[in-house]
């Protein structure tokens, strides 16, 4: 059976199947095993959207177990270019405050043992790697901010840890004074996968906490899931509308290099 098609995907919670239309919940198969949860695909402001929750629709997968090379595939399958990435972080910095967002230029990986490559042979490809965001949907995110009124720090570095725990105070002290700006579990391999299939990404990351508080700022606790999810929740709205305004805005053909010379895995 034909699957049906979609421009644009977005991964995030489950909140965001409401603003579909025509809503078809969709079963893809891959060869890396089963995405997260079923793909919503429908129309929003009539632009062709799939939506996958990251963390299944239970959020029984954590971080460190999303199956990241089959929810990739599935957005392939349905014909997707270009892809959102909304994701939750821990500030590094006093002025990269709670309820603010960072549209991320950097990453660093400090994961292990994350499956992260289609291309484990026999077909070779080392993808250059040196931008791994989609400049353009940078410029579209930063400007669906601006337009909604919502602060967005327009670049930022962030490490990406394996988790399911959360940092060390050396460790968070490590990462701030390398000058990364924030912490999070989801962005890789997600942003590397995208590009081996030569589809567009933007992380949109929501600062929900200061990681373990800051140097010399007291009365800051360190973060607990608890916290993390109340300041998702004050901000669910936020980050809707920041990903409605955005999706109404990019360009129908990307003017970007994401998807030059991309290699087919097969
Ligand atoms: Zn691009």
């Amino acid at each position: 059976m034909a699957l049906p098609q979609a421009e644009i995907g977005v991964f995030g919670g489950t909140g965001f199947y409401q603003f579909l239309e025509g809503l078809e919940e969709v079963t893809v198969q891959t060869p890396y095993g089963a995405p997260s949860a079923k793909v919503g695909v429908g129309e929003l402001d009539g632009r062709r959207v799939a939506f996958l929750a990251r963390h299944g629709p239970d959020h029984q997968h954590p971080a460190h177990r999303v199956n990241y090379r089959a929810n990739l595939w599935a957005m392939r399958r349905l014909g997707v270019r270009r892809l959102l990435g909304p994701c939750s972080v821990g500030s590094l910095k006093p002025e990269l405050k709670p309820g603010e967002f960072v549209i991320c230029d950097q990453v660093v990986d400090r994961t292990r043992g994350r499956a992260d490559t289609y291309f484990d042979g026999p077909v070779l490809n080392c993808i250059p790697f040196a931008d791994p965001y989609c400049p353009e949907l940078r410029s579209v995110m930063s400007a669906a901010a601006a337009g909604e009124g919502i602060v967005a720090h327009p670049a930022g570095t962030v490490v990406v840890i394996q988790g399911p725990r959360f940092s060390t105070r050396a460790e968070s002290r490590w990462f701030s004074s390398a000058g990364w700006d924030v912490v999070n579990m989801t962005q890789y391999p997600e942003c590397v996968l995208a590009r081996e299939l030569g589809i567009c990404y933007v992380g949109v990351a929501l600062v929900t906490d200061y990681d373990v508080g800051l140097e010399g700022v007291g009365g800051i606790e360190p973060v607990s899931i608890d916290v993390v999810f109340r300041v998702l929740r004050e901000n669910v709205e936020k980050v809707q509308r920041l990903l409605r305004r955005a999706i109404g805005t990019i360009p129908a053909e990307p003017a970007c290099a994401c998807g030059a010379g991309a290699v087919d895995p097969g």
